[in-house]
């Protein structure tokens, strides 16, 4: 059995480290706002490149406090809009209209899971006030153009970039190089939120979420209303939520993100793998992207008999995904946009196939799965 991403063998692989980390915590008698998540907060904003990092209780509440902010900083009204792709999880969606705000749903690009940036502008209103580019799949928009869009109009970016922990923009100039001075995802917009779901490339052992940012205002406010809106013991400024991370999880993360450039180069090594030895009339790859601007969080074919193709790999034995079968205007959640037509949307939601993939995912399993893939007929 290949299991899509077996957490189990991989969170194994940090060997007694994750175990000795949790009873520190336990036995200090201190699990939340301490000294742990404070370690985390600064090691990750210095990883990523920004100023600061607050942690939160996972990913859409990263993504809800700082729309919440803004909405407060810069006095937005209820209904204002936001532009995100349609082919997103449902949270990126889910966190605009948690802010009282209205999604704008944007079409992805065909040949690249990403916000398609020629179709954002058609798209601006007067009242449109930023746009949330989606690393989807762990591949980094193509930020220099949203961000030309966004200055352009006074739109302000938040990148989700929950599932692109430490992919790297434009590092073309070598991995050396890029690691050195290349920016993270999470460092090329005004902020930036991450979810530290388990199976994300940078999982705790439960829920976690943080946001990075060089905005100071921001950065505070966000504290503020991550914290009941709390900025001194008791004294509440702005209307908050509950949202931390706690001790136990900041200190598995500080086990877990030396290890973060190591682990996305082995997903790209796999996704290599994948690319040159999958070869099959039926099956759509996508263009390789191994400059470690994609993360390949997921490794997505493309195939018009997903059905058959998904169901021969499951008889083998071989576990697949699908990242999203329903796209954001075809979910109940959202009747208002059932109308809209998104041709690019629906064709990603009926064809895309999700591989197994994990820094864990053995040479072996790799190979079984391209032969599973090649050898059968759909
Ligand atoms: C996982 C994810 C989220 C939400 O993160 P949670 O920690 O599960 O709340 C948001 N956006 C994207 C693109 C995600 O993949």
């Amino acid at each position: 059995m290949i299991q899509y991403f077996d957490l189990q063998r991989y969170n194994d692989s940090f060997g007694d480290d994750l175990y000795k980390a949790a009873r520190q915590v336990m036995r200090s008698g201190w699990y939340i706002k301490g000294h742990e998540v404070e370690c985390f907060e600064h090691e990750y904003a210095e990883y990523i490149g920004t100023r600061y990092c607050i942690t939160t209780g996972n990913g859409l509440d990263a993504l809800t406090a700082v729309l919440s902010a803004w909405k407060q900083m810069h006095g937005w009204a209820d209904g204002d809009e936001v532009i995100l792709p349609a082919n997103t999880f449902i949270a990126t969606a889910l966190a605009v209209t948690r802010a009282a705000l209205t999604p704008v749903l944007c079409e992805p690009h065909i040949s690249q899971p990403t916000i398609d940036e020629n179709c954002i502008q058609q798209l601006i209103t007067p009242r449109t006030r930023a746009i949330i580019p989606v690393h989807l799949y762990g591949q980094m928009a193509n930020m220099d153009a949203i961000n030309r869009i966004a200055r352009h109009n006074h739109l302000l970016v938040l990148e989700d970039a929950c599932q692109a922990h430490g992919a790297i923009y434009n590092s073309s100039i070598g991995l050396q190089l890029a690691s050195l001075f290349g920016r993270r995802a999470g460092n090329n917009s005004d902020a930036a939120a991450f979810s530290f779901y388990p199976i994300k490339n940078l999982g705790c052992m439960g829920d976690g979420g943080a946001i990075t940012t060089d905005d100071r205002e921001l950065a505070e406010r966000v504290r503020a209303i991550t914290n009941y809106g709390q900025t001194t013991k008791y004294i509440h400024d702005c209307e908050g939520f509950n949202s931390r991370l706690d001790e136990l999880q900041a200190a598995m993360l500080r086990v877990k993100l030396p290890r973060l450039d190591r682990d996305n180069a082995r997903r790209v090594e796999i996704a290599r793998y994948y690319s040159t030895h999958i070869c099959h009339p039926a099956v759509e790859l996508l263009p390789l992207v191994d400059d470690m601007s994609h993360v390949y969080h997921v490794f997505a074919i493309r195939c018009k008999n997903r059905t058959r193709l998904q169901a021969i790999l499951a008889r083998q034995g071989i576990q697949t995904m699908i990242h999203y079968p329903v796209p954001i205007h075809r979910q109940n959640a959202y009747r208002q946009f059932a109308t809209l037509q998104m041709p690019v949307s629906e064709a990603w939601a009926d064809e895309e196939l999700s591989l197994p993939i994990s820094p864990a995912t053995t040479d072996e399993e790799v190979m079984q799965v391209v032969d599973a893939i090649n050898q059968n007929i759909y």
